[in-house]
C-alpha cells in the first residue's frame, strides 16, 4: 500500500512516492536488505518481516513506488516480466478462456500456448483494433482479456477504454502489458484496466542491467490474491535488483522525454528516406491508431519499426550489420539505442504466414531509440541505409 496519498506530479512521484529515508539509519537511498530471514523476539513477534520470499524491505519500497506511479494501491514485483504474467494466469482455472491480441510479445504467446494451454485454459488471439471481433469472442467462460499497446513490433494501438467497456460489469479481468509505454506515458488503471503488468527490464529499470517484472492493481482483494500467488509460487526478485530498479526509476520521467523526442525525429527521418517503404510509429497523424494514442498516451514513445522497399531478410541484415551506434540486440527500453530483426529474433517462433498477416515483414527492423545525441543516431541510420 502506498502511504503517500498527496497529489504530486509524475516526475516527483518517481523520486519520492513510497520512498522514505531508511528508518534505522536515515539513509536516503533505500538499503539493499540482503537477507533471507528476520529475527523474531518471540514466536510470531517480529518487526513486520519474517522470511524474504514473502516480504523484503527493499522490494516493498519498490512495490509501493510502482503502485503510486501506476495509480494503483497494490504493487508486486517478480523475478521477470514473464513471471509476473505467469502469476496473473494462475488466477484462472481449467475451462477458463482468455482473449488476447494477435501481435503479442513472443514470450507471452509462448507462456500462454506452451504452458497454460496444457492446463485447460483456452486462448483466443484476435485483432484487438476491431472491438466487434473482441466482443464476438466473449462468452460465459471468458475470465481475462490481455492487452498490449502499442503492439510489438507493428506499433498498432489498442483502445484500452473501449475494451474496458466490454469487461466492466462482467466477471472478466482486463490486464494491460504496459511495458512499451511505461507509466510516464500511459496509466491503464485510469482507463479502466484491472491489472497493469510491466517488464521492468525495459523502460522502468531502464539501464539494461536487470531482469524483473511487476503487477499493479487497484482492487485490494485482487491484490491479496496476486500477493498470495507471488509468495506461493515464489518467483520473487532479489533485493539488489530491486535497488537497481529503484535507482532507474528516479530518472524515468526525464529518460522518457528524451526517448520520445529522439523517437519522433527518427520516425520522421525514416519516413522520408527513399529506401524505407513503411515506418511504424503511432505519432504519425495518418497512423490508424493516432487518435486513440493521442487520447490514452502522453507521448508516442521511443519504439519505431520500419520495412524496406527491398523486402528481404538479407537487405535488413546488411543494415543491421553496419550500425555503429545502434547495437544489434534483443530487448528494448534501455538508455542505449538497440536495433533488432523481429522475424529472426523476437518473433522467430511465429510461422511466416502469420507474421506477414500481422504486418511483420521479412525486412522489418525494430528500433528501441535511446537517449544518445540525436545527430549521432540519425548519422548512424544514414550511413547504415546507404
Ligand atoms: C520483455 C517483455 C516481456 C517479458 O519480460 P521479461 O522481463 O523479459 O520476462 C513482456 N512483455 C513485453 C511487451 C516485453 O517487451
Amino acid at each position: 500500500m502506498s502511504k503517500d496519498n498527496k497529489k504530486r506530479k509524475f516526475a516527483t512521484d518517481a523520486l519520492h512516492a513510497g520512498i522514505v529515508p531508511d528508518p534505522s539509519t536515515g539513509a536516503i537511498m533505500t538499503p539493499i536488505y540482503q537477507t533471507s530471514t528476520f529475527a523474531q523476539s518471540a514466536p510470531g513477534k517480529h518487526l513486520g518481516y519474517e522470511y524474504a520470499r514473502g516480504k523484503n524491505p527493499t522490494r516493498e519500497v519498490l512495490q509501493n513506488n510502482l503502485a503510486a506511479l501506476e495509480l494503483g494501491t497494490v504493487g508486486l514485483c517478480f523475478a521477470s516480466g514473464l513471471a509476473a504474467i505467469d502469476a496473473v494466469l494462475k488466477l484462472l482455472k481449467p475451462g477458463d478462456e482468455v482473449i488476447s491480441t494477435r501481435d503479442l510479445y513472443g514470450g507471452s504467446y509462448r507462456l500462454f500456448t506452451g504452458i497454460f494451454a496444457k492446463f485447460g485454459i483456452t486462448f483466443h488471439f484476435v485483432d484487438m483494433g476491431n472491438i466487434q471481433e473482441v466482443s464476438a469472442h466473449i462468452n460465459e467462460d471468458t475470465r481475462l482479456i490481455w492487452v498490449e499497446t502499442p503492439t510489438n513490433p507493428s506499433m498498432k494501438i489498442i483502445d484500452i477504454e473501449a475494451i474496458a467497456k466490454l469487461t466492466r460489469q462482467k466477471n472478466i479481468l482486463l490486464a494491460v502489458d504496459n511495458t512499451f509505454s511505461s507509466p510516464a506515458l500511459q496509466q491503464p488503471l485510469s482507463l479502466g484496466a484491472d491489472i497493469v503488468m510491466h517488464s521492468l527490464t525495459k523502460y522502468i529499470a531502464g539501464h539494461s542491467d536487470v531482469i524483473m517484472g511487476a503487477l499493479i492493481c487497484r482492487d485490494e482483494a485482487l491484490g491479496k490474491e496476486l500477493a498470495y500467488i507471488q509468495n506461493a509460487s515464489g518467483a520473487v526478485p532479489g533485493p539488489q535488483d530491486c535497488f537497481l530498479s529503484l535507482r532507474g526509476i528516479k530518472t524515468l520521467a526525464v529518460r522518457m522525454k528524451q526517448h520520445c523526442e529522439n523517437g519522433r525525429k527518427i520516425a520522421h527521418f525514416l519516413r522520408s528516406h527513399p529506401k524505407v517503404k513503411q515506418t511504424n510509429w503511432p505519432g504519425f497523424e495518418d497512423h490508424c491508431g493516432f487518435e486513440i494514442a493521442k487520447r490514452q498516451m502522453k507521448d508516442f514513445g521511443g519504439m519505431v519499426s520500419f520495412s524496406l522497399h527491398e523486402d528481404t531478410q538479407e537487405a535488413a541484415f546488411r543494415i543491421l550489420e553496419k550500425f555503429e551506434v545502434f547495437s544489434l540486440a534483443e530487448s528494448l527500453g534501455g538508455v542505449e539505442s538497440l536495433a533488432g530483426h523481429p522475424a529472426t529474433m523476437t518473433h522467430a517462433a511465429i510461422p511466416r504466414k502469420d507474421r506477414l498477416d500481422m504486418g511483420l515483414t521479412d525486412s522489418m527492423i525494430r528500433l528501441s531509440v535511446g537517449i544518445e545525441d540525436i545527430d549521432d543516431l540519425i548519422a548512424d541510420l544514414q550511413q547504415a541505409l546507404t
